[in-house]
Formats: C-alpha cells, structure tokens, sequence
C-alpha cells in the first residue's frame, strides 16, 4: 500500500433538541463504516462529531422544562452517546458546540469574513413577540395558510397544501412560543456576503467532483445560477449561543456555529491527543476532510461553508458526501404507523449490526433515498448473514473442536487460490472508498455463496460418519474456517462486533486489510464456537413497531431535518416533500422489488462453445469490474458465438454464482423469446457503457 493518508471526517452535528432515530442513524452508519473502514486500510482516521447546541429551540425548551440550555444540552448529549455507542458509532470525538474550541474558531472566522470586507450590517423588519419580548423565527410563528387557508400553519410552509411563502403573508399570525399577536420590529443583522463576486466565482470552481458528487453539483449549479442571497448570521438577545465580539446584544445564528463545531471538536482532539490542527486546516494542507452530510444541508455546506473557509484563511473540504432519506417500508416515517423508530427502541427489540448490514446493503454513495423495508431486513439478515456467513463457521468449527481438540489442520492452499482468484479484494476496497457499500457486500456475499458451495460438494457431516477421512475432513474444515476467516475481515467495518466475537473464537488478533487469504497456520487451537448471531424473528420486528406506535393526530414526520429553523432550503429545494409511495397489493412489485435486480449493460468480450454442451455458449461479460464475468448461457441455437464478440448486451449481475459442470456461472443474460422458435437477446442504444445500471 501506498504510505498512510491523513483524513479528518465528519458527521452533521446533531440537534441536541430531540433523539436519535432511524432516519439519523444512515449517516452515523454510512460514516462509522467508511472511517473503520479507512483505519483497517492503516489510515491514520479521525472521525469527529458533536452535539449542535445553540439556537432558539433550545432555549425555549429549556425555559419549558424549567432547566437552564446548559443542563438541558447536557442531558441530550448522554443520550445521544448512550444511542451511538448502542449502534458501534465510535467517533474519536464526540463533543459540542457549546465549547471554548469552537467560540475560538466562529470568532476567528467572523472576524476574518468582516476585514475582508466580507460582512455587512443591514436593518431588516422581522415578526417580534411583545410578551416574550423576543424576535420569532419563522418556525414559531403560526397562522393561517394564505394560499388554502388552512389554520395553524408555520411561518415558512404550509403542510395541508404544500405551500412556501414568507411568514408576513400569513393571515392572522400569532406566536407559537406567547399566543401573541407579533409585530412587526426593526433590527440590525449582520450578513455574511455570499453574493459578493468573490464568493459566486470561488464557489462555481468548487461545486464539482470531487468536492461534490456529480448529481450535488448540478443542485448547487441551479442555486448558484440563480444568485446567492447574502447570509443572515446574526440572532438577536434573547438567543442561546456566541455573542459576537464587537456587536453586544447579537449572537451567532445557530447555523454559523455548527460546522465550525467539527473544527471544535476536531481542535478537542488535537488538545488531548498531541494532534496539530494546521496540519489540517491550513489551506495548503495535504490532509483529507471528509464530509457526511444528508441532502437537507447540502446548501450549508457546499456553498456557506467553503465559501467561508475560503476566505477566512482555511482550507476547504476534499468533499462533502451527500446521502438521501429514509423511509420506511416505502413511505415517510410516521409515528401513527409506527415507523417513526427511535435508536433506543430499536435496541429495546432488534441487534444493532442487522441495522448497519441492512443499510450498508442498501448504501450506493448516491444521493437517493434508502427504504428500510422490514419484511426484507428480516429475510435479508437471515439468509445473508445467518444463512450463508454465519453457516459456514457452524458447519465446520464444531468438527475442529471435537475431533482434532480445536487444532486446525493443512490448509488447501490451492482451494483458496482458487478462491482468491474467484474474488476481486481490491473491488471490494474500492467499493468501499466511493461508499458503495451495496456493492461491497454483494462481492462478499459471492464468495460465501462459494465457500458454501466447496462445504456443500465435500460434505463434511458425511466424511465425520466415514472411516478414513479423518485428513480431509480436518482439511476442509481448516479450509473453510480459513474462507470464513477472509469473510469476516471484509464485513469488519459493517460488522465490527461480530467481527471481534469471531476474532475470539478463531484465537487471532484483531483483523487488518491485509490480513486476507493466509491460510490458518496448521496447529492453530481455535476456541470452541459459540452462537454468533440469531436470526431475526419477525414478532421483534412486530413489537418494536407496536412499542413506536402513537396515536397523535397527524404531525408532519420530521424526516432527518434537525433544526426547525433551517427547513426553508429544503423546502425550496422541492426535497423535504413526502414520498407517499404505498407499496401495492396484489400483482404489483414495489420499486424496492425492482431494485433488488442489479442489471448492468455488459460488453461481451468473448463467446465459445462448451465441450459437452448442446444448449450453452461460454461468455465473458464487462460490466466494469475489474474481471470480467463468466456466465454460461443457453443461446447455442440462435447465435454464432463469433457474432457476439464486441455486442453490448444486458445481464443480471446480482444473481447468486451457480457451479455448473463446465464452471461457475456468474451472472444470467437477458434474451427474449415467444411461441415461435428463436432467442433474441438485448442490445442497448449506443451510448451505453459497460457497468451502467438499468433502472
Ligand atoms: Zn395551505
């Protein structure tokens, strides 16, 4: 390997106003897995979070519980590590932004943007709440829809029509903090200039990859065409938050301080660990800072915050990982259906890792949206990871401890070259780095298709009846002990728990990348096998459910959008709308169904025929892997395999390998055929290249 990388990387802060839920629980899982991922490579990785503190909802709800924003951030926070170390979440920091560290870094920021000329006082009117004597965000400010003139509306949008507008076209406005008629009040706020021309010239080089992904890029392309608004920054007293150092009475608007909260959190760990700072900050720095964000603050981060770094004499981030929502079970999580699951009462009821195997499965480093479909986690998370991986040890391991006193025997070494050569590792790492996590396991899971496949053909529950088969059953077994040994590495970053267990039970020391296809020294003692991981009974699943089941009236499922006040760019966006998708009943799949078929445009790189074969060619497929694929398919009748060569065509490339008696088949091509005689197989519009997706 090339020398160690130097990498910081994010999560987005959490409001420290609410519990962890599913929803969070992508990005935590999606980031763990990344970074644990990196540190198994040898990287020297730091993953850093925090609690996102400030602002006007925490204030009020201290206020409401009667406790002061400090005792109540304080209590969060417990939570919020108590729900992240339930899931395996393990941050090098976890911290807050109601700290020194970040003060010290919002100041210098601040100051930085205001002597570049870079921030602007402006005297703007705004709705004020003359009983609370308190400006209100839009969020708490109520009324009736102007447009279908529902009551009870927010400032910002309308949740019975859809509508967005200004909170100053509400008819009847009241305070959702007083009951309050607000009134109309002046007062100075400062704007961070981001319509200046340095900022819209920066930026327009920025937005692309690899800062951005392709699809965040032509997002932030439309915002940025359409002209940038400068940036409210300031909130005035009473807020809970910074001060700004020269203007008394106004406070840093909770969102400038959030993302300089990892420089905090980072700047903590740095204190404690003998870390310098600059060597990642510095705008010439050869570290690498990573972002995990959701869809909803793409805006925060790819325009505010690297225009901000920029200019306040930091370097900007090497990229910003956006990923989409969650549903669940094809809707929008919902507290009357019960799908609205909080980190705590999934721990109540399910295993954590079949959470972060179920997600990494559905993870593709895209921006869409996941579905947690609980009928497939369930039968997702029995047949992979108990059905084909966890089988494998519980086939074998008992053999080795009863027979042989735990001691493994010789290794066929050529059995698991083949192996090796039947898998692509370095697809699977670089499957890993781009956060295609889906595609990372369904490698892994090819090979324990495999290796179950060399236990199925050897049978070793039959060679323990025979007499004289003592060598090969301690062969066979220490070979697929050694296969579940590599499984087990290359699901170390989704898995980490089971992963220590099988390092215990295997008697090794905790597994590296590099660790891969040694065979098990002959003589190693392994402990004796103890369960590894049940399978997942539909009733849990059920009564979790029930346990998340409130009967309130219908309240707007607060998808991962953490702060009520930063709605508006969702909003706007068209992205914070519901996906009332109900899956349908009867004849009908789901898009989820659909999905599940990965089918890729292959190039056909060779056709022969099959000795023996009356029906079969012999094809090797591109689809962009760094091997191609071999599929046997019963096209003989109607194509000269020398016709073939060079045709683009389409095959499923997620069909579990099947072992023919000519070899392993790795795939299924697609062809048509009806009543009449003949096979047809399909050919895309040119354009398409080997590996895209058809969907
Ligand atoms: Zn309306």
């Amino acid at each position: 390997m090339s020398s160690p990388r130097k990498i910081l990387v994010t999560s987005a802060l959490p409001y420290a106003n609410g519990s962890i839920h599913l929803g969070h629980l992508v990005e935590y899982i999606q980031t763990d897995i990344w970074v644990r991922f990196q540190k198994m490579r040898g990287h020297e990785c730091w993953y850093c979070c925090a609690d996102d503190t400030h602002g006007t909802p925490i204030m009020l709800r201290a206020e409401k519980e009667g406790i002061t924003p400090e005792q109540l951030i304080d209590r969060v926070w417990q939570e919020h590590k108590r729900d992240f170390d339930g899931f395996h979440v393990e941050f090098d920091n976890y911290y807050s932004t109601n700290t020194p560290e970040t003060r010290h870094y919002a100041d210098t920021i601040y100051t930085r943007l205001r002597d570049a000329g870079l921030i602007e006082v402006r005297a703007i009117e705004q709705f004020y709440d003359p009983e609370k004597a308190m400006f209100l965000p839009d969020r708490f400010i109520k009324g009736e829809c102007p447009k279908c003139h529902a009551k009870d509306q927010y400032g910002d949008n309308c949740e019975a029509c859809g509508a967005t507008y200004s909170p100053t076209e509400l008819i009847d406005p009241y305070s959702a903090v007083s009951g309050a008629k607000p009134i109309r009040k002046t007062s100075d706020h400062y704007f961070f200039k981001l319509s200046d021309p340095r900022c819209a010239d920066f930026l327009k080089d920025w937005i692309v990859p690899p800062q951005v992904q392709a699809e965040a890029g032509n997002k932030l392309g439309e915002w940025l065409s359409g002209g940038l608004s400068d940036w409210d920054i300031s909130r005035d007293a009473p807020y809970f938050g910074f001060e700004i150092p020269d203007a008394p009475g106004k406070y840093y608007y909770v969102w400038l301080d959030a993302p300089i909260g990892y420089m905090g959190s980072f700047r903590n760990l740095c204190d404690r660990n003998g870390l310098s700072f600059d060597a990642f900050w510095k705008p010439d720095s050869e570290a690498e800072v990573y972002h995990f964000i959701g869809k909803d603050i793409l805006y925060f981060h790819a325009l505010f915050w690297p225009a901000e770094l920029h200019h306040a004499g930091f370097r900007t981030p090497t990229g910003v990982f956006c990923h989409g929502f969650l549903t669940v079970n094809g809707s929008k999580m919902s507290k009357s259906r019960g799908t609205f699951i909080t980190a705590e009462s999934y721990l109540d009821h399910l295993n954590p890792e079949w959470l972060r195997y179920y997600y990494a499965a559905k993870l593709n480093g895209s921006m869409e949206d996941i579905d947690l479909n609980l009928e497939d986690f369930t039968a997702r998370v029995n047949s992979d990871l108990v059905g084909k991986y966890v089988n494998i040890a519980s086939r074998c391991a008992g053999f080795i401890t009863k027979r042989f006193e735990g001691r493994l025997g010789a290794v066929d070494a050529a059995a698991v070259a083949e192996f090796k050569a039947a898998f692509e590792a370095g697809e699977i790492a670089q499957s890993y780095e781009t956060r295609d996590y889906g595609r990372a396991l369904r490698e892994i899971m090819r090979l324990a298709d495999v290796a179950n496949l060399y236990i199925a053909d050897r049978k070793p529950w039959e060679m323990a009846k025979q007499d004289g088969r003592e060598a090969e059953l301690h062969e066979v077994c220490s070979t697929a002990l050694t296969l579940f040994r590599d499984l087990t590495l290359y699901l170390k970053p989704v898995l980490p728990r089971l992963a220590e267990q099988v390092e215990g039970f295997l008697n090794i020391a905790p597994l590296t990348w590099t660790a891969a296809w040694e065979p098990l020294p002959e003589g190693h003692v392994i402990n004796e096998y103890k369960h590894l991981m049940t399978r997942v009974d539909p009733k849990q699943v059920e009564a979790m459910v029930e346990a998340n089941k409130q009967s309130l009236e219908p309240t707007p499922a607060p998808a991962p959008v953490r702060h009520a006040e930063h709605q508006q760019h969702a909003a706007q966006s068209g992205e914070a709308q519901a996906k009332e998708t109900r899956p349908a009943d009867t004849g009908h799949i789901s898009i989820d169904d659909f999905a599940k078929v990965d089918l890729r445009i292959a190039r056909i790189v060779s056709a022969s025929h099959v000795e023996g074969a009356d029906k079969l060619l012999r094809l090797e497929l591109d689809i962009g892997e760094a091997r191609p694929r071999q599929v046997f398919a019963g096209i003989k009748s109607a194509y000269a395999p020398e016709t073939l060569v060079g045709r683009m065509t389409v095959m499923v490339a997620n069909l579990a390998p099947r072992k023919m008696k000519f070899g392993m088949s790795e795939g299924m091509v697609l062809a048509a055929s009806g009543d009449a005689p003949g096979l047809f197989i399909l050919s895309p519009d040119a354009g398409a290249e080997p590996g895209m997706r058809v969907k």
